[in-house]
């Protein structure tokens, strides 16, 4: 069940970017230049994946998901963690969650995803849990996108 809604997927503009720089159009110091701020958010709020780094190929990929919207007041523009999202579906009507893949080896960093999250998308009967399920889905899917 997925609560997650208005999804924009960003898979194709990365395989446009991993392309330039396979072609060498684009060096590896244009697209690995995650800042401190990421990385920390990385450290201490983000979610390891089974995804390999698709340019240095030695360590995972961490996915980090900042909030945006207006009921989120100071906390806008913050990470949390994967566990946080389900609880601030709950208390918030609509909130704006982007999801951003970083490499703690290289500073490879990259937009995956965006979507809504929020009290709003669960008048169609979706109960609490289907937002976390919805996370693990698009996690799952994510995953299986990889290792085509
Ligand atoms: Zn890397």
């Amino acid at each position: 069940m997925r609560t997650s809604r208005q999804v924009v997927d960003y898979s194709l503009q990365k395989r446009a970017v991993l392309r330039d720089v396979l072609a060498g159009r684009v060096g590896t110091y244009d697209v690995c230049d995650a800042s401190p701020y990421l990385k920390n958010a990385a450290r201490f709020h983000g979610e390891p994946t089974e995804q390999r780094c698709p340019i240095c190929r030695s360590e995972n990929l961490t996915h980090v998901h900042y909030i945006y919207g207006d009921e989120l007041r100071q906390s806008a523009g913050q990470a949390r963690t994967l566990a946080e999202l389900p609880v601030l579906a709950m208390t918030l009507r609509e909130f704006q969650v982007f999801v951003v893949e970083v490499c703690l080896g290289c500073d490879w960093n990259h937009l995956v995803e965006q979507f809504l999250l929020g009290r709003d998308g669960l008048a169609e009967g979706g109960p609490e849990q289907g937002v976390a399920e919805a996370a693990t889905a698009a996690t799952q899917e994510r995953r299986r996108e990889a290792q085509r």
